[in-house]
């Protein structure tokens, strides 16, 4: 989905880099045109309520951005977890690299979903690795996953009103 303001194209104004600070961010109460709201960390925007990835937008709107960190940097900055992984299978230790690999590109087609499907957090230990996510769905994603790559076994917990999952891969 984009959005283009062609009234903006003619005037080109110079390039501004994510994290530079927009000239409306001192004024959050004006209301003359949608709140177009750019998180300072993952560059990823908000308008209409919804978080996403769109680089055209955030160009022609410039002007009238405000920066917010997006749920997924916030969910990562203060470690808020709802799912948790749990890689007890021994392919976890003859092929780490490939498992590394694995679990970040679930994030990254997760993202596009939602932001919020965020690796938060990996720990390794001798005999297992811990993978902390922001989201019940992301952690569901990478057991399913790994459960259909290596023919083996993920088994799932819910908590917390199903807000929370725990799934052990082995
Ligand atoms: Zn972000």
């Amino acid at each position: 989905m984009s959005i283009r303001d062609s009234r903006d194209h003619s005037q080109s104004p110079e390039k501004t880099a994510y994290g530079q600070a927009a000239p409306t961010t001192k004024d959050p109460k004006r209301k003359s045109s949608p709140a177009i709201l750019v998180c300072p960390e993952c560059g990823i925007i908000q308008t209409k309520k919804r978080w996403f990835h769109d680089a055209e937008i955030l160009e022609s709107k410039k002007k009238e951005y405000l920066e917010k960190l997006c749920p997924g940097c916030e969910a990562v900055k203060n470690g808020w977890v709802e799912g948790e992984v749990v890689l007890k299978n021994r392919i976890t230790f003859l092929v780490p690299q490939q498992i590394e690999n694995m679990i970040k590109n679930q994030e990254k087609k997760a993202l596009d979903d939602d932001c919020r499907n965020r690796v938060v957090k990996i720990q390794k230990f001798k005999n297992m690795w811990k993978v902390f996510t922001a989201s019940v769905f992301l952690a569901r994603m990478i057991g399913e996953h790994l459960e259909k790559q290596y023919q083996s076994k993920t088994s799932y917990k819910f908590g917390r009103g199903q807000k929370y999952v725990y799934v052990v891969w082995e």
